[in-house]
């Protein structure tokens, strides 16, 4: 058996000899696990889905331009069906209205209503029990984490295991320069610490 085609949720492989490879997926894995859970959980408790609390709490933080089918569909990766299901569901409860640009009459943006900010208000704090850990590590562990994220996130993306991301490492106007990054829209160096994994004023590089 390659290395490659070896699982990393073997506990065997994962311990003879030590493997940090496996031992980093398995514990990804797990912590993905916690995100479904917590998040189902927020969601029985709200009355929703677990993708219909999703797209209210996406659209309480994101432009209204974002919020379209098309791009909530890329954001969750599934079908525009299974995101216009979780629309109209959502409008049923009077927890979203649909907006029509008026500068494209084709063009439909989904908004919040009162209701719907009140409840992702409350409902998107559903991953709050994951910040104490993370606010526990050291300052130099916590940075090192976050730019390997980063970066792993920044491979997946270019390997096309996931969608574009907003972030530094994946935007047009991401720069280097010597022994810093750089944003060229904001034209401001960025410390490492301030690169951002979803940003406002992202605009997707063309590889
Ligand atoms: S626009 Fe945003 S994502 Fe792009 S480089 Fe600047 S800070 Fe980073």
């Amino acid at each position: 058996m390659t290395a490659d085609s070896a699982s990393p949720f073997d506990p065997h492989r994962q311990n003879h000899p030590p493997d940090l490879d496996h031992k980093i997926v398995a514990s990804l894995e797990r912590l993905s696990g916690v995100f479904r859970h917590l998040l189902w959980q927020e969601a029985t408790h709200s009355g929703l889905s677990p993708l219909q609390l999703q797209v209210v709490v996406f659209l309480r933080f994101h432009a209204p331009s974002q919020g379209t089918v098309s791009n909530l569909a890329r954001e969750y990766r599934v079908s525009r069906a299974t995101i216009s299901d979780a629309v109209k569901a959502l409008a049923q409860k009077a927890l979203v209205s649909r907006h029509t640009d008026p500068a494209d009459l084709r063009s439909h943006s989904l908004q919040l209503t009162p209701a719907g900010e009140q409840l992702a208000d409350q409902s998107s704090r559903f991953a709050a029990p994951l910040t104490p850990p993370v606010a526990a590590l050291p300052p130099r562990q916590k940075l090192s984490l976050y730019l390997s994220l980063l970066t792993m996130l920044h491979q997946l993306q270019q390997a096309g295991t996931i969608p574009v991301q907003r972030m530094c490492f994946s935007c047009r106007h991401y720069g280097r320069r010597p022994g810093q990054h750089f944003c060229h829209l904001l034209n401001i160096p960025l410390e490492s610490h301030e690169l951002r994994i979803d940003c406002p004023e992202h605009d997707a590089a063309l590889w």
